[in-house]
């Protein structure tokens, strides 16, 4: 069986054992340690010296806790979205009563960077920029590097939805500047969904002493003041951290380097081999994402019936979300992925196809 939709992704036969182990006193000893080993390695693979917050949540959690935490109502937001977790970002920051401007990119589309400091240009000066790193349902990955250059520019805080690249897919949070980024344990670090990850630059917490936006399970500043005592403010998703150390365990003796590099092998294999068979892929070459590949049926075929001879076969893919719905199929191929799982994910695509051809063959 291979799970492959970008999120939640396979468990390591040592994680699956971790999170059997019984419960301890979340006030204890033993989670003080459990939390402090779990943050200390999350912060290299955050590649930040700024705090990292856990929290007990998925992902769209520490996206409402990105937004409150530094934002008041009023505020002037630029939100960048080329989908739907960018639309998501955008939503979270209006419903909480930010003022937002958007730099809309077509599905499929990556931004551009000249884009983003055209619309800093015209219609700023804006507190905080919101962007997504990875955008999960059309399969792009956004050039950050270049987008904070231009945000750096600017007072602006940038804020990145990170939660389907981190770990898998380079992201410099102190190199490049990046002041508030979110992640999520069900992506690919190879942890199930529950666990959402936070990470503060001083810029964000002086922003965080004036925001007015309300907050109470995602105040991140009672994070930060229970993580002084390694605890956090409301009992945690205990198991969660257990699996995260033993996915550390795996993740650290690979080495950064190799995983990213593991992820962006197995990526191009992916689209190389999706091209072989004669399908197009949906996101700009330039920028496709090495954790989700998006590709176009072929003519006549319909995304539910190939999904569902997928399925049959013991390989899950997703479908597309919102305006794609029954346009495209999402390989997910991040955390636990190598080259001969993409070749049996490759094989299975190749077999459902044919038969789902065979009839206009005939
Ligand atoms: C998965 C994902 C989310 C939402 O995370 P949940 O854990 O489902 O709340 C948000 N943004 C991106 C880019 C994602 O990939």
């Amino acid at each position: 069986m291979q799970l492959r939709v970008p999120g939640p992704t396979p468990l390591p036969p040592s994680v699956r054992e971790a999170l059997s182990r019984d419960m301890i006193d979340h006030r204890g000893p033993e989670f003080a340690e459990l939390l402090r080993d779990v943050t200390t390695r999350l912060k290299r693979w955050f590649q930040t010296s700024n705090d990292v917050l856990t929290l007990t949540s998925s992902g769209t959690g520490a996206m409402e806790a990105a937004v409150v935490n530094v934002l008041s109502p009023g505020d002037r937001v630029l939100a960048i979205t080329c989908g739907a977790f960018g639309d998501r970002f955008a939503e979270i920051a209006s419903i909480y009563g930010a003022s937002v401007d958007r730099v809309t990119v077509s599905l499929g589309r990556a931004v551009d960077p000249a884009a983003v400091g055209e619309a800093l240009a015209a219609g700023g000066p804006y507190k905080a920029v919101l962007v997504t790193h990875n955008e999960t349902s059309t399969g792009i990955t956004n050039p950050l590097a270049e987008v904070a250059r231009v945000v750096r520019q600017t007072e602006s805080l940038l804020v990145v939805d990170a939660i389907s690249s981190l770990s898998s897919i380079d992201l410099q949070t102190d190199a490049w500047g990046c002041d508030v980024v979110i992640s999520g344990s069900q992506k690919g670090w190879m942890v199930p969904p529950g666990l959402a990850m936070v990470s503060m630059s001083a810029r964000a917490w002086e922003a965080y002493r004036t925001a007015r936006m309300p907050r109470f399970y995602f105040d991140l500043g009672q994070a930060k003041k229970y993580l002084e005592r390694w605890q956090t403010p409301a009992t945690p998703a205990v198991s969660l951290y257990y699996a995260f150390q033993a996915a550390f365990e795996l993740l650290d003796r690979e080495g950064m380097a190799s995983v990213l590099a593991r992820h962006q092998r197995c990526a191009e294999r992916v689209r190389a081999g999706v091209r072989a068979l004669g399908l197009e892929l949906f996101a700009d070459p330039a920028h496709a994402s090495n954790t989700v590949t998006s590709v176009k049926p072929p003519e006549g075929v319909e995304v539910a019936s190939l999904r569902k001879l997928l399925r049959e076969s013991g390989v899950v893919v997703a479908g597309g979300q919102g305006e794609l719905t029954g346009k495209i199929v999402r390989i997910g191929h991040l955390g636990m992925i190598s080259e001969s799982d993409v070749d049996e994910i490759l094989a299975a695509l190749e077999q459902a196809l044919s038969r789902l051809r065979a009839p206009v063959q005939a």
